[in-house]
C-alpha cells in the first residue's frame, strides 16, 4: 500500500487526477451536469440511440418478458432466444454467418485474442506452429491486453503504414499469424487500410481482425462497419465490434464464419465465464440495429455533421490530425495547456475530453470531439464559436 501511495500523489500532483463530470439527464446533444445544461460533444453515442423512444420500448419490453438478469453465462444457463434473435441480426448486418456476444467490448478483446492464438492449451497436442500477432501502435487498450494474455509473439507496425506491417510480416513465414487493427483510430479519428490488410494477409496467409467499435453504425452505406466502407464486406476473419457507441447500448460482439464461431464459443473466457448480456441490453440492441436499418438517413446526418464541424475547426487554423470520421481531435500540445483548453470548454458549456500524455504521444495533448447525427447545426455553431474565442486565447490559432 505504501508504493500505492506514494504514486497515488504522483499522479494527484504531476498528472492531474482526472475530474470526473456527472450527468444528472440521460446522454443525448445536451445533458445536465451542476445543474447546467451543457452540449455534449464528447460522447460515444454517436446516432443518439442511447435515449432513442423507439429503443428503449424494445429494451422495455424485453425487462417484462425476460427480467433484468439471465442468471448465468451463455454455456450453461445463460442463454435465452433473444441472445439467439439478436446475435443473428448482428450476423446478417455485418454479412458473417455467427456472432457470439460477450458483456463488454474490452471482455471481447481480453477474450477472442488469447482465444485464437492459444488454442485452449492444446497446441503441442495438435502441433501448431509458433504464433504471432500484428498489432497496429495505436490499437486499443483492450487489443493491447488481449495480445498480452496470448502467447504470441507481439510485433508493433507503425500506425497505419502497410509498408512497415510488409516488413515485418516477410520474418514469419512459418508462424501462425494473425493482423489486428482498429477499423476507426479512437485518438485520431482515422481509418486504417483494411483493404490493404486484407490482400496482405491473404497473400502472406494471416487472420484477420478489426475493432469496429467506432464504425458499427458509422461506417459504409448501411453502417455495418470498416468492411463495407471498403467494400468487402465479409471478408475480415475476426469482425469485432461494441454495442456501447453507435448502437447506444453495451457489450461487445464478434461476427465470423460458423467454425469459427462454434470455436471461439469454447475456447473465449470471457465468453465461457462471464454473464450473458442482460435482456434490456439485448433488447436495445435489437432496437437499435432495426432503427438503424429504418433511418439511413442518421448516417448520413452523422457524415454531414462531423465534416461541417472538422472543415469549419480547419478553415479557422485548428489541426485536426488525420481525422476523416466522426472522432475530430483538436491539437493543443503540452498536458497543462490541453487542460486549461478542456476547463474553458466546460465554463463556456461544452463538454469534451481532453486527452493527454500518457494516453496520447508526449505534447500532443488534444480536445477530442465527438460528433452526433443527432447535433443540430445551432449547436454545432456554437461550439465553434466557443472554440475559437479559447482558441485564440490560449494562442492555439
Ligand atoms: N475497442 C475500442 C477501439 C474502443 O474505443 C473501446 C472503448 N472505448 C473498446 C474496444 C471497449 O469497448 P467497451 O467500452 O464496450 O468495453
Amino acid at each position: 500500500m505504501k508504493e500505492i501511495l506514494k504514486l497515488l500523489d504522483l499522479i494527484r500532483i504531476k498528472l492531474g487526477y482526472p475530474a470526473v463530470k456527472v450527468l444528472q439527464s440521460a446522454t443525448g446533444a445536451e445533458v445536465l451536469i451542476n445543474d447546467k445544461n451543457i452540449l455534449m460533444f464528447g460522447s460515444y453515442n454517436y446516432l443518439g440511440l442511447a435515449n432513442q423512444p423507439e429503443v428503449k420500448a424494445k429494451a422495455k419490453e424485453m425487462i417484462d418478458k425476460f427480467g433484468i438478469g439471465t442468471g448465468g453465462v451463455r454455456l450453461l444457463t445463460g442463454s435465452m432466444m433473444i441472445h439467439e434473435e439478436m446475435e443473428k441480426l448482428v450476423s446478417d448486418f455485418t454479412g458473417h454467418d455467427e456472432c457470439v456476444s460477450v458483456g463488454s467490448g474490452f471482455g471481447t478483446n481480453a477474450g477472442i485474442i488469447p482465444g485464437v492464438i492459444n488454442l485452449m492449451g492444446f497446441g503441442k497436442w495438435i502441433f501448431a506452429r509458433k504464433a504471432a500477432i500484428f498489432s497496429d501502435e495505436y490499437n486499443h487498450a483492450s487489443i493491447v491486453d488481449g495480445c498480452r494474455l496470448s502467447e504470441a509473439e507481439i510485433v508493433i507496425y507503425k500506425h497505419n503504414d502497410i509498408n512497415d506491417l510488409e516488413k515485418k510480416i516477410k520474418k514469419y513465414k512459418r508462424y501462425r499469424k494473425l493482423i489486428i487493427t482498429d477499423g476507426v483510430f479512437s485518438m485520431d479519428g482515422d481509418i486504417c487500410h483494411l483493404d490493404k490488410i486484407l490482400n496482405l494477409a491473404k497473400e502472406y496467409g494471416a487472420m484477420t481482425m478489426v475493432d469496429d467499435a467506432h464504425a458499427i453504425g458509422v461506417l459504409g452505406e448501411t453502417g455495418s462497419g470498416t468492411a463495407e466502407y471498403f467494400n468487402r464486406k465479409g471478408e475480415v476473419d475476426l469482425n469485432m465490434g461494441t454495442f456501447s457507441k453507435g448502437l447506444g447500448a453495451s457489450g461487445g460482439f464478434v461476427t465470423c464464419q460458423k467454425d469459427f464461431a462454434d470455436y471461439l464459443r469454447v475456447a473465449c473466457r470471457t465468453y465461457m465465464f462471464s454473464d450473458a448480456l442482460s435482456p434490456a441490453i439485448v433488447g436495445g440492441i435489437i432496437g437499435s440495429v432495426d432503427y438503424i436499418k429504418n433511418h439511413p438517413e442518421l448516417l448520413l446526418k452523422l457524415k454531414e455533421n462531423s465534416e461541417y464541424f472538422r472543415n469549419n475547426l480547419n478553415k479557422l487554423g485548428f489541426n485536426t490530425f488525420n481525422s476523416i470520421t466522426q472522432i475530430v481531435p483538436l491539437f493543443v500540445g503540452e498536458n497543462k495547456k490541453t487542460m486549461e483548453f478542456f476547463d474553458e470548454l466546460f465554463n463556456y458549456g461544452v463538454f469534451a475530453p481532453a486527452v493527454r500524455w500518457p494516453a496520447v504521444p508526449k505534447n500532443t495533448g488534444r480536445i477530442r470531439f465527438s460528433i452526433m447525427a443527432i447535433h443540430n447545426k445551432e449547436q454545432i455553431d456554437t461550439a465553434l464559436n466557443i472554440i475559437e474565442k479559447i482558441g485564440k486565447k490560449l494562442k492555439v490559432i
